[in-house]
Formats: structure tokens, C-alpha cells, sequence
């Protein structure tokens, strides 16, 4: 089995299309409560200071394959998770944690997406995923409208980590936040905690915030 580091094992990179490029599939059923991605040290978190020393081109790239976490850094990873689609019914969603667990069951062969509404996008972009609630126009705007149904699944998804195989389990760290064995605090921190949101001239955060049920 290839593994590409921590994103999980059963995982590959594939040619979608010409239009979307490459994504990332499962090459074994991956059930629900898996955590899929680990945060690790090879991860560059990039702040301001560190992205005004990149020439404009370096600076494009990195934008286009990293994230803004919710301190407004971008995080870009160096394992194959930074080729993750976008669907508006993602199967992969982050709790306010530095990893990633599948929300629902995924099927040998699927691909495994995202919601870019949780990455702080800083502009609108069009979208035709094919989900049957596709939003049409993914925004910044999302992510506190959907935080609760994103939280809710995760809520959901996280009760069964402990009753699932975890090939990442050696990947986890005290700074993933996990109780022992696979178990999630209860609450669950929000997706919010990873919200960033520029107002005016300076930014501020909303995170982190704990999800209530
Ligand atoms: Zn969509």
C-alpha cells in the first residue's frame, strides 16, 4: 500500500478532468469517523511576513493550493491533500481541530472532498460539483451560515472514531486536540474555530468558538 504521508493510506491522486485538474480518491472503503488528514510538522504555515518575501508567481501558486486557517496564516500542505476538491456535500469536513474526518461513509473509487465555504476564500467562485444542494456560488459568506450544519455532522461522524480503524493514529499529537483513544472532546470545537474574517482595515477572528448541543 503507497501512503502519502498523513492523508490516509487508502488514498491516491487521479486525473479528474482537464477542467478540475487532479483530486483525490479512495482506493478502499474509508467510513465514516476515519480521521482522513493530520496537520504535521512539514505543513508550512506561511504568516504575512513570511509570504512578502515570495516573487509574484511563487505567491500564486501558494494561493492556489493553501488554506487560510483562523489566524489568518495560510496553511499549505505538503502531502496530497492540497489537491482536495471542492463539493458543496462534502464527505471531509474539519471540526475546530487541525485534521480532517470523513463525515460519511466513502466508497471505494470516490472521491474525497471538501468545502471550500471552511477555507476563508477571498473571493466568490462558480461552481458546478453536481451535489443535489449545490450552492451555485461558493462565498466568504458561507461559513457562518453553514457552520452549524457542518458542526452537526461532524458531531455525528466524530461519535464513531472510536469504533473505527485509524491508520493516522500514529500521526496524532497532543496539540490535535484528542482525548485518549480516538475520542473527540465533548463539546466538539466548532468548525468556527478556524474562521478568519477581515473587517475594515485590520482582521479579526471569530474563532475559537465550541459548538452546543
Ligand atoms: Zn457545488
Amino acid at each position: 500500500m503507497e501512503s502519502d504521508a498523513m492523508l490516509h493510506p487508502d488514498t491516491e491522486l487521479r486525473k479528474r478532468d482537464d477542467q478540475i485538474g487532479y483530486g483525490v480518491f479512495a482506493t478502499a472503503p474509508i467510513p465514516m469517523g476515519t480521521i482522513t488528514w493530520v496537520l504535521d510538522p512539514l505543513d508550512q504555515i506561511l504568516d504575512e511576513t513570511r509570504l512578502r518575501l515570495f516573487d509574484s508567481v511563487l505567491l500564486e501558486t501558494v494561493i492556489k493550493y493553501s488554506i487560510v486557517n483562523g489566524r489568518g496564516e495560510r496553511i499549505l500542505c505538503w502531502d496530497m491533500n492540497r489537491f482536495m476538491n471542492h463539493s458543496c456535500e462534502a464527505n471531509v469536513l474539519s471540526p475546530g481541530m487541525p485534521l480532517e474526518v470523513a463525515v460519511r461513509d466513502i466508497a471505494d473509487g470516490e472521491e474525497l472532498t471538501n468545502d471550500y465555504g471552511a477555507f476563508n476564500i477571498e473571493s466568490d467562485f462558480r461552481c458546478s460539483c453536481g451535489a443535489g444542494s449545490c450552492r451555485r456560488i461558493v462565498s466568504n459568506d458561507d461559513f457562518e451560515r453553514l457552520a452549524p450544519f457542518w458542526d452537526e455532522q461532524l458531531h455525528h461522524a466524530t461519535a464513531r472514531a472510536h469504533w473505527v480503524p485509524q491508520p493516522l493514529a500514529h500521526w496524532l499529537h497532543e496539540e490535535h486536540g484528542l482525548l485518549d483513544r480516538f475520542r473527540f472532546p465533548d463539546p466538539l470545537p466548532s468548525v468556527l474555530a478556524h474562521r478568519w474574517r477581515v473587517v475594515g482595515n485590520g482582521a479579526t477572528s471569530a474563532g475559537p468558538a465550541r459548538m452546543r448541543h
